[in-house]
């Protein structure tokens, strides 16, 4: 079993595939986390805000990128909200983080104290992204994971159940990789993550898991070290 995970949940986990928060979606996805709470594993939460805003999208809509990017950013802080009231009320202790500070709702992101959290059993969930316009979550998520010393990058998706050679959606002759390396995945120009994310892993030796949340208890065997979906390392 990994002693501490950073788990990075896109923001269509969160919509169900809509806009805006799907509570029973969050529910599920709360209860898996307090399994793994449960079977004394460290976990922190990178939560995307695709399911709101992308600034990409709304400036092809002729919006301002870094305006647009800050939307981005603050809407993500609402799944990060949705996901600490699902586990609270499941009894998990929890604190949200967040890049931007807003006080009333949450703690700025102090790192070490991030990692007192996880020691003393508490699920730290971070949001706002890194607070920097430009950049995505799958970035932050390695950043997090680096800079509060977690073993492995969990990457739960929605509608895929790893890493497919070309979107299994559009090209059904795909073929899914049980391992790949960094390298592999950069030339060969897989979107599963950014390459920024890519590239930050590669150059630290963070291993990264992307497997599918269509299985209830996916997080926890994947916590747990058994072989679900695809291990991508240096
Ligand atoms: N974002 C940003 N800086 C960050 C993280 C996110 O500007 O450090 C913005 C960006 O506009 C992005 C949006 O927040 O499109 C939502 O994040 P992301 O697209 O990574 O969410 P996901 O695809 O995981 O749902």
């Amino acid at each position: 079993m990994y002693e501490r995970v950073l788990l990075k949940l896109s923001g269509e986990v969160f919509g169900g595939g809509k806009v805006g928060v799907d509570p029973d979606v969050v529910q599920t996805v709360a209860r898996e986390i307090a399994a793994v709470v449960e079977a004394g594993a460290q976990i922190a939460v990178v939560t995307g805000g695709g399911n709101f805003f992308r600034g990409s999208e709304l400036q092809q809509r002729g919006m301002d990128r870094v305006r647009a990017d800050y939307m981005g950013m603050l809407g993500i802080v609402m799944n990060c909200l949705a996901l600490q009231d699902f586990l609270e009320k499941m009894g998990v202790e929890t604190r949200v983080q967040t890049a931007i500070t807003m006080g009333q709702v949450a703690e700025p992101y102090v790192p070490r104290r991030a990692i007192r959290h996880m020691e003393k059993g508490r699920v730290v969930i971070f949001g706002a992204g890194m607070g920097l316009p430009f950049f995505s979550t799958d970035t932050v998520a390695v950043q997090r994971a680096l800079e509060t010393r977690c073993d492995v990058v969990l990457v739960a998706k929605s509608g895929v159940d790893g890493v497919y050679s070309a979107d299994p959606h559009v090209d059904p002759s795909a073929t899914k990789f049980d391992e790949l390396t960094y390298d592999d995945a950069i030339e060969r120009g897989l979107k599963i993550m950014d390459q920024t994310a890519f590239t930050l892993c590669k150059e630290n030796k963070l291993p990264m898991i992307v497997f599918g949340m269509q299985t209830e208890g996916n997080i926890l065997r994947a916590v747990q070290g058994e072989k679900i979906g695809t291990i991508v390392s240096a």
